[in-house]
């Protein structure tokens, strides 16, 4: 039996505890032993105050995983990538394109592997989805990504600053699905940006995109959803309709619920990294990082109302 790699976690906060706790836990062949956390503790495991000292109090640890803001996660991903480990970005890999594809670069002069998690593309539903649009003539696709800050964000002050992605923090899950399960490249169009008057990243954005091949793509992301959720994409083929709703977990085909297996994104993004580590590879997609760059780059912003938690 081979020794399960053993993995230092560094910002232990929301995702970190609702998520790659228990996912680790549950997969074969990783073991969680170390954090490095500035405010926490972790109850049973070897606590550190920053990766730094982690790094150099615990020579054996095999990779690192990365879970907090994407601001601070190049310096982390270059130091622990620079000391030989494997690394896991949180998403988005990162605040930017470019240091990116500067860490993809050094992973690749360190032989080690660099996972860029993208959650939502393991959602239960993402593969029927993909597979039905791979046998379809698709003509039009609509995204609609709705959820309230102050539910699922509360106090995150980081989401609305520089590099903090306001509204693509969510909205950024539902480009990844859509450049996983959409079988050729999407381009951005236009996009239309709203952001508060005292904050730095968008609360509303309407994105226009299309496919390669001309397919229209109408995005709408909205951080001030009160009431129902919707984290829904809806696929058009001529009278067919495919209605991917729950962020990916639940799938309609022509208004008919399909069987899905139950949720299990990070349980199924760990046993990927233990994968990818085991054979020596990295996977890092850009694609859904790029085209909310380029909303940044070309989106018309306009300024509403001061936003407060
Ligand atoms: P969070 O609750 O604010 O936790 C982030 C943690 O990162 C903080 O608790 C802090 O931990 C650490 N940190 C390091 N530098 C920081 C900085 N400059 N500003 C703030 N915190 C800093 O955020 P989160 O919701 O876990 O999100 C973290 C990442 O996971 C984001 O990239 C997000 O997109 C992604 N994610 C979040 C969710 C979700 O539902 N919340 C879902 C999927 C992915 P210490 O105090 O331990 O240092």
């Amino acid at each position: 039996m081979t020794t399960p790699l053993q993995l230092g976690l560094v910002g232990f906060g929301k995702i970190a505890r609702d998520q790659h706790f228990p996912a680790i836990a549950a997969t074969g062949g990783a073991e969680l032993v170390a954090i490095a956390s500035r405010n926490a503790m972790a109850e049973g495991l070897r606590n550190y105050h920053d990766l730094d000292a982690m790094l150099a109090a615990e020579p054996a640890l095999d990779a690192i995983i990365l879970c907090q803001p994407p601001e601070a996660r190049f310096d982390a991903a270059r130091m622990a990538l620079n000391a030989g480990k494997h690394v896991f970005l949180e998403k988005p890999p990162g605040a930017t394109v470019s240091e990116v594809e500067a860490l993809i670069a050094l992973a690749k002069a360190r032989s080690v592997t660099l996972f860029a998690s993208w959650h939502s593309r393991y959602a239960a539903a993402a593969p029927m989805a993909k597979a039905w649009i791979a046998t379809h003539h698709i003509t039009g696709v609509s995204i609609l990504w709705k959820e309230d800050i102050r539910h699922w964000h509360p106090g995150q002050d980081w989401i609305l600053q520089p590099g903090g992605f306001g509204v693509f923090d969510p909205g950024i899950n539902a480009l990844s699905i859509l450049t996983e399960i959409i079988g050729e490249p999407v381009r951005l169009t236009s996009a239309v940006l709203e952001t508060p008057a005292n904050r730095q990243a968008p609360i509303t954005a309407k994105l226009q995109l299309a496919t390669a091949n001309g397919v229209p793509i109408a995005a709408e992301f909205d951080f001030l959803q009160t009431g129902p959720q919707s984290w829904d994409i809806i696929v058009e083929a001529g009278r067919e309709t495919l209605t991917l709703s729950q962020g990916g977990n639940q799938l309609a085909i022509n208004g008919i619920a399909q069987t899905v297996t139950a949720e299990a994104e990070y349980p199924t993004m760990y046993r990927h990294f233990v994968d990818l580590v085991g054979s020596g590879k990295s996977d890092v997609d850009l694609a859904p990082l790029q085209l909310v760059a380029d909303a940044f780059l070309c989106g018309r912003t306009i300024t509403t109302d001061p936003f407060e938690f």
